[in-house]
């Protein structure tokens, strides 16, 4: 027998759940089959309204009947309104659009090398990136990123990156700075190396490294900006601004759209001809992306996420008392919320026990289970999770009893 994988025309490059959603409505999908599953992986943080948010499918339609594309050769009105929304509501003077997360840190990480190079340091290319770390999926973010497993087979890595600096240790990022150093680039919460944070003072010691040496701070909010964390960008909890952030995932809502931010300082050698993309910026993904921040930047909308953040982890540490042998720490900020499952057990393993009880999560790095759901969730989706995640963890015991070490 054959299964629909070995007979798929996509190239096999993800292990893929043997389930396809054919229609979603808030932070609820739809299989095939007509089961309902809780979706707390939103796309991979993607969609922070949750599905078929009328006000985005409305502006979808409403753009969509007016136009789609016409390159960034024109002035893109939707583009410009929402690049000043964005500056408005953060550090920075100047918007790059793209279209995905590892384009806007390509583009961040160009904007930092070409400052040094406008300021008289042609030599300082090289950017300090930590271990865990991940910027996308190109050639250059591979390099930067801190899994080798992506590097591998791909040809020689990118030049001009000090990779797998032990993230939170600034020890390691005084010592890896010398000459040739340009920036340091940073996830204020890393994602997919498992929900791991830095306490605030680890990235204000950054800012004042990068201050007295001449350095950019890049900061990669690609998976904690746009609400996420409960504020509009990560960095707002720290009491610091970067030079430079790249961010997507959250901020189309669904539809691939992603930016680059600067200060008018970090961007001044990004001037006509340096940088650009075809689709970058277009109308129908900008005209979303406002739609985006009509209602995450709506008065109390953010409050309401830290809020349900809070009483998420609230159930998520009774989840822990009641199956202390499966979940061993929670992590995370807002409605970026990582579970630290015992090493016996292989978090693959028990995504797939919380798929059986039709609910969504992610596995990450350090055996970690990943929750970013819809950031419109409120108590029926956290006390369903709550039962979800319970009948999971009770089932992955019978299967990994303790003392038994996994089994085969
Ligand atoms: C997802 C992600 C990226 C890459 O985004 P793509 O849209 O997949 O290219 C980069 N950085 C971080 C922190 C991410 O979470």
């Amino acid at each position: 027998m054959t299964s629909p994988q070995e007979t798929s025309s996509i190239l096999p490059t993800y292990v893929r759940a043997p389930v396809a959603f054919v229609r979603g409505e808030g932070a609820w999908l739809e299989a095939s089959d007509g089961a309902r599953f809780l979706d707390f992986g939103a796309g991979i943080a993607v969609a922070v309204l949750g599905h078929s948010h009328p006000h985005l499918v409305e502006s979808l339609i409403e753009q969509g009947q007016k136009l789609w594309h016409v390159s960034n050769l024109y002035k893109i009105p939707t583009a410009e309104r929402l690049a000043k929304r964005l500056t408005d509501a953060t550090f920075a003077d100047y918007v790059f659009f793209t279209n995905s997360g590892a384009e806007a840190c390509e583009g961040a990480i160009k904007t930092a090398r070409k400052y040094q190079f406008v300021s008289g340091h042609p030599e300082r290319v090289e950017i300090i990136t930590f271990d865990g770390a991940f910027h996308g999926r190109t050639i250059a973010t591979i390099a930067a990123g801190g899994n080798d497993k992506y590097i591998e087979g791909f040809g020689a890595p990118v030049e001009g990156f000090h990779r797998k600096t032990p993230f939170g240790d600034i020890e390691a990022v005084k010592a890896a700075i010398n000459e040739r150093t340009a920036a340091i680039m940073v996830e204020p919460i890393q994602g997919e190396g498992g929900v791991r944070t830095a306490p605030a003072s680890f990235f204000r010691a950054l800012r004042d490294l990068c201050d007295q040496h001449g350095l950019l701070l890049v900061f990669d909010e690609v998976q904690s900006g746009v609400g996420r964390t409960g504020k509009f960008f990560a960095y707002e909890h720290l009491g610091i601004t970067p030079d430079i952030m790249a961010v997507a995932k959250g901020i189309g809502g669904g539809f691939p759209l992603g930016a680059f931010l600067a200060t008018k300082e970090a961007a001044k050698g990004m001037v006509a001809g340096t940088h650009g993309s075809t689709y970058g910026g277009n109308p129908l993904g900008t005209a979303i992306g406002n739609a985006v921040l009509d209602l995450v930047l709506a008065v109390g909308f953010l409050d309401k996420v830290a809020k349900t953040g809070l009483a998420l982890k609230q159930r998520l540490a009774e989840l822990k008392d009641k199956h202390p042998h499966v979940i061993e720490g929670i992590r995370g900020e807002g409605l970026l919320i990582g579970l630290k499952i015992a090493d016996r057990i292989p978090c693959g393993e028990l995504a797939a026990a919380v798929r059986d009880q039709h609910m969504l999560v992610i596995p990450a790095g350090e055996n970690v289970i990943r929750m970013l759901p819809p950031l419109i969730i409120g108590d029926v989706e956290v006390n369903a999770a709550f039962a979800r995640l319970d009948a999971a963890c009770s089932a992955i015991e019978a299967k990994f009893p303790l003392g038994n070490g996994a089994r085969a």
